[in-house]
């Protein structure tokens, strides 16, 4: 339970104060805010109120978002990010997530030009905050708007170009990446460049009726778990297993009964 960690989307109807509260009573080790979570709130006051529940602070999700059509446009994600940013050195949380984006028509290399020069504009304002980034890589059914990083090895490239900073990594989410056949050697690289920065799980339904509110819970759908669990932990990762679950059939749920059926789901694999 200690490498459990739950992010606060997974159960969205939860106020953050709920989740901090009752992930704490269940004996979860670490917490991902979103933030949407430090709403209204003071980001040191939700830090200080999860460590003194006795949670470990994984990550703020998400930045990103850095293609866009206009300058003025990429600029204002750029902002955002320092925000991001500035609200992750407050919380306390010494990693956010990056759902890198896309514009629906632009070239996908376009795109990743445009994250490549995103991060590259962030990254000093970042490692004065203490504060590492993880490019997370998404199933290319998102490739039209969410992220134009739909592969480990694209996430490589990226943080190749930047020049290998340490401050930059990969988030790697079983959810987008199961189906990669280069996935073993992709880990096995991010472990020996020090690039793995985290680890997500959930699992993939069939049918998924919903592309992005659908996910399952660990053990209902087709991704091997176990072994890409053995794999991450295989190149020395020592961080949590965060479940990150979009859902709106769970988030329909009784949430205490849904963070039980996690709390099992996370024990029997
Ligand atoms: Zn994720």
């Amino acid at each position: 339970m200690n490498r459990l960690c739950i992010h606060t989307i997974t159960t969205k109807p939860w106020t953050t104060e709920q989740c901090i509260e009752r992930y704490s009573k269940a004996g979860v080790g670490g917490i991902t805010f979103w933030r949407y979570n430090l709403d209204g709130r003071s980001p040191s006051t939700v830090g200080q109120q999860a460590r003194d529940a006795g949670l470990q602070i994984v990550s703020l999700c998400r930045g990103g978002f850095f293609p866009g059509k206009t300058a003025a446009e990429r600029q204002t994600s750029i902002d955002d990010n320092k925000l991001c940013i500035d609200q992750a050195q407050a919380l306390g949380a010494p990693l956010i997530v990056l759902v890198c984006g896309a514009v629906p028509g632009q070239p996908l290399s376009e795109s990743r030009k445009q994250i490549t020069e995103g991060i590259a504009a962030v990254q000093a304002h970042a490692e004065a905050a203490g504060v590492r980034l993880a490019i997370e890589p998404l199933h290319p059914m998102y490739a039209d708007d969410r992220s134009a990083v739909n592969t480990m090895r694209q996430a490589h490239e990226i943080c190749d170009a930047l020049g290998s900073p340490a401050s930059v990594g990969i988030a790697a989410d079983v959810y987008h990446i199961w189906w990669d056949p280069e996935l073993k050697a992709m880990i096995d690289l991010a472990g020996e460049k020090g690039r793995l920065h985290a680890y997500h799980i959930c699992d993939w339904k069939t049918p998924t009726t919903d592309l992005l509110n659908d996910r399952g819970l660990m053990g209902e759908g087709c991704i091997n778990i176990p072994e890409i669990t053995q794999w991450v932990d295989g190149t020395g990762f020592a961080g949590l297993r965060e479940v990150e679950i979009f859902s709106h059939k769970y988030w329909a749920m009784d949430q205490d009964e849904w963070l039980a059926s996690i709390i099992n789901a996370y024990k029997r694999l």
